[in-house]
């Protein structure tokens, strides 16, 4: 009696798999499955340069060594998960005419030259990159498959498919970096609480969306087409470093702008 008892675990997969998809936070993978999308990310960026112009690390080490540090810092605050378990490697993308930034799944950040020159002030590019660490921390891409792929994945689980067999499916091209807004404004609330934990002033965030904001009618920058405003982003991030009194003042604006010029 084979097929009932088959039958059965998919009604029971079926009814965990919607008693799961009810809370917004499941997670069909695992944070090691994570990681190893994003190892797999990693490669297909590092293999298309004409795609992804990574700036050549040995020539610009003064500015990798100034990102890394802002990320260290914020790595260091005791508030990500999975500070020891991902990647958290950083990576400029050589390419002046972008404004965006992006992280995959297992935190291999990505910045683009464009968005550092654009930004004015170490505050807002520690703003970006507390929010693109959230959406790593927070495990945005896993999750947001889990919800889109959920029932065929439930599905190809119970039919005897491995984590590994997931993975070799799942192109890592297909992963989307896009994020729905209840992801962007989640990432938002953890990257002030990261900025609290700083000397940063912790609306730095803030500054950045104002700023880009401001650009009016000009072209959409990458930024809003991978990070949608969740509405009112401004003025959340400001209530949220408000309600956590945040003390920070630290914009260093001097030592940006001389950073800025290292690029040119
Ligand atoms: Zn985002």
């Amino acid at each position: 009696m084979k097929k009932p008892n088959t039958l059965f675990n998919y009604i029971g997969l079926f009814v965990l798999f919607t008693t799961l998809y009810s809370c917004a936070s499941y997670n069909l993978y695992t944070p090691r499955y994570d990681q190893r999308l994003g190892d797999k990310m990693k490669r297909e960026i590092e293999s298309a340069p004409l795609k992804y112009p990574i700036l050549i690390e040995k020539e610009n080490q003064r500015i990798y060594d100034y990102v890394n540090g802002i990320v260290d810092t914020l790595l260091n605050t005791g508030l990500i998960q999975y500070k020891n378990e991902f990647a958290w490697e950083v990576k400029l993308l050589d390419d002046a005419e972008v404004l965006n930034a992006f992280v995959t799944p297992g935190g291999y950040i990505y910045v683009y030259t464009g968005l550092i020159k654009y930004l004015d002030s170490e505050d807002q590019l520690a703003g970006v990159l507390a929010h693109e660490i959230a959406h790593a921390d927070l495990r945005h891409a896993s999750r947001q498959m889990s919800q889109k792929n959920s029932l065929s994945t439930v599905l190809l689980v119970a039919g005897g498919a491995t984590g590994t067999d997931l993975l070799a499916d799942i192109g890592a091209s297909l992963v989307s970096l896009k994020f729905s807004r209840s992801f962007e404004k989640e990432a938002d609330r953890m990257a002030i609480r990261l900025l609290c934990a700083t000397d940063y002033q912790a609306d730095g965030l803030a500054g950045f969306f104002e700023k880009l904001e401001s650009n009016g009618n000009n072209r959409l920058p990458a930024f809003l087409s991978t990070h949608p405003n969740p509405g009112k982003r401004v003025e959340k991030i400001k209530k949220s470093a408000a309600d956590l009194n945040c003390q920070g003042t630290e914009t260093n604006r001097r030592t940006y702008q001389r950073m800025k010029r290292w690029l040119q």
